[in-house]
């Protein structure tokens, strides 16, 4: 297919040091040497933005030489790639480069004088790898003869709800990034935006969650109505298993945006949860791709799935740190306005439920949460309920789930899933599937997940190639 417009975004692998982030800007320039205008969306350096949110933490609980040693570290990483890249000292990029860490450092500062640290200002603090990381590209393209303007993602018309840490874009964003970025192109210039992040419409700095670069990148697709998004990654593309815990994980060839979701949701690192909604509402392709590997095709992400025979499971996946919040009280629970209530109080609290289920005796309600929510699970069921219901945490717990648009209506899937765990002596604590048919997900213990992941992924065959139907 002839391109016209790409919108490409390379993770934090990609850009973690000069080398890498040259290797990246030369995939950008393939297709712009071959025609195709490219808005390349960049991530933090690997490590950075974890670097960044532990710094804040330490500023905050007053160790302010702690916060100061690791912006020293990551302004030298900063400058080294720079130079590497061909940046003069006096230059442009390492005055952009050297005024950021000093807006930083003072961000920091505010941070200890104040012993507080708010989403807002945690998300001001957070962005600053993107920020950097954009300059380099922007070098690094120059580099290759390309011209080159690197943006915030404000500045590239990201505009948010205030939603801090978690941020979604308003209605008017496309519009503005159509205003903002078509120009450049238009010019001949290669925009280079810095991902993860937006605005709110006063202008404070807001990120879209962990991983949010990819979102920055479908977000932009959609704007410009772009022919395909490309997510540059240091794997194949999305994987039947996470490759660190799997080692006979095999790339899928093609996903549906229903599958991908329900991957993420339930894991799978390799994309931001949302990233396929914009391009869903306009039906853009996303291809997941090994900057390692380009001539090889990925992931195809687009709306029909693709099932192959004797595949109906594409996928397992894993949620790590969960509590499941057991709320029991016979008879009370039998009443629906209690059920609700607690529904209510979670939803009010806008805490996430992974999983939920209620026993036939009406006695027993059970809630899987993420663990670093289950404090305020607890605070927001007893603040609700009556002394009549006992209310628990169990820590300790995974998420496992299968995924595939292929379970549809098959026979025998949870019964393999149930059989391969049982096998490797798993227990399971609680069962699920979802009304979509596209995942059945199970909670059991932590300890167990990897090797349970490992038996499942082994029950459907998932590292053995299969004819591919309709
Ligand atoms: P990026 O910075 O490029 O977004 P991430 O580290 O966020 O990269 O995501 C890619 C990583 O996701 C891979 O290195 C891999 O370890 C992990 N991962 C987890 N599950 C999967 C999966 N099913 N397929 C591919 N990668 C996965
Ligand atoms: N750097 C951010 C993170 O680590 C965003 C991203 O990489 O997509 O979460
Ligand atoms: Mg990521």
């Amino acid at each position: 297919m002839a391109y016209s417009l790409l919108v490409m975004k390379f993770g934090g692998t990609n850009m973690q040091d000069a080398q890498a982030i040259r290797h990246s800007a030369g995939l950008a320039a393939r297709s712009i040497g071959a025609g195709v205008k490219v808005v390349v969306v960049v991530s933090a350096m690997a490590g950075v933005t974890n670097q960044l949110l532990r710094l804040a933490d330490a500023a905050q609980s007053g160790d302010i030489a702690a916060a100061n040693d690791e912006i020293a570290a990551m302004r030298t990483r900063h400058f080294t790639a720079a130079q590497d890249l061909g940046a003069a000292p006096d230059s442009e990029t390492v005055r952009e480069i050297r005024e950021l860490h000093e807006t930083l450092r003072q961000a920091i500062y505010g941070v200890y004088l104040l012993r507080e640290l708010t989403p807002r200002s945690r998300d001001l603090i957070v962005a600053f790898g993107e920020r950097l990381s954009a300059p380099l590209m922007t070098l690094a393209l120059e580099g290759q003869g390309l011209r080159a303007h690197h943006l915030t993602g404000g500045q590239a018309g990201i505009t948010t709800d205030a939603h801090f840490g978690n941020a979604r874009p308003l209605p008017g964003t496309y519009e503005r990034i159509r205003d903002r970025l078509g120009g450049l192109l238009g010019a001949g210039v290669t925009p280079v935006v810095a991902g993860f992040m937006g605005e709110t419409e006063e202008g404070a700095l807001t990120t879209l969650g962990r991983g949010g670069t990819d979102f920055s990148a479908t977000i932009i697709g959609k704007a410009l109505g772009a022919d395909e998004v490309w997510a540059w990654k240091d794997v194949d593309g999305v994987m039947s298993a996470d490759p660190r815990v799997v080692k006979d994980a095999r790339n899928i060839e093609v996903l549906s945006y229903g599958e991908v979701m329900e991957l993420a949701y339930f894991g799978a690192k390799v994309l931001h949860p949302l990233a396929v909604t914009p391009l869903r509402e306009s039906g853009i392709p996303l291809r997941v791709k090994s900057a390692a590997d380009p001539d090889f095709p990925g992931t195809l992400v687009q709306e029909a799935a693709h099932n192959e025979v004797g595949h109906p499971v594409k996928a397992v996946t894993a949620i790590r740190r969960v509590s499941l919040i057991n709320v029991t009280g016979a008879g009370v629970l039998g009443v629906p306005e209690v059920v609700a209530s607690l529904f209510d109080a979670i939803a009010r609290e806008n805490i996430t439920l992974l999983m939920v289920s209620q026993s036939s005796s009406m006695s027993n309600v059970s809630l899987a949460v993420q663990s670093a929510d289950a404090g305020r699970t607890l605070a927001a069921l007893r603040r609700t309920v009556t002394g009549e219901l006992n209310i628990e945490e169990q820590p300790g717990v995974a998420v496992l789930a299968i995924v595939g648009a292929g379970m549809r209506g098959q026979k025998g899937v949870a019964a393999r899933l149930f059989g391969a765990l049982a096998q490797d002596d798993v227990n399971i604590l609680m069962i699920s599937q979802g009304s979509s048919e596209l995942n059945i997900s199970v909670a059991i213990e932590d300890a167990q997940v990897e090797s349970a992941t490992r038996a499942v992924h082994a029950a459907f065959h998932l590292g053995e190639p299969a004819a591919a139907a309709d």
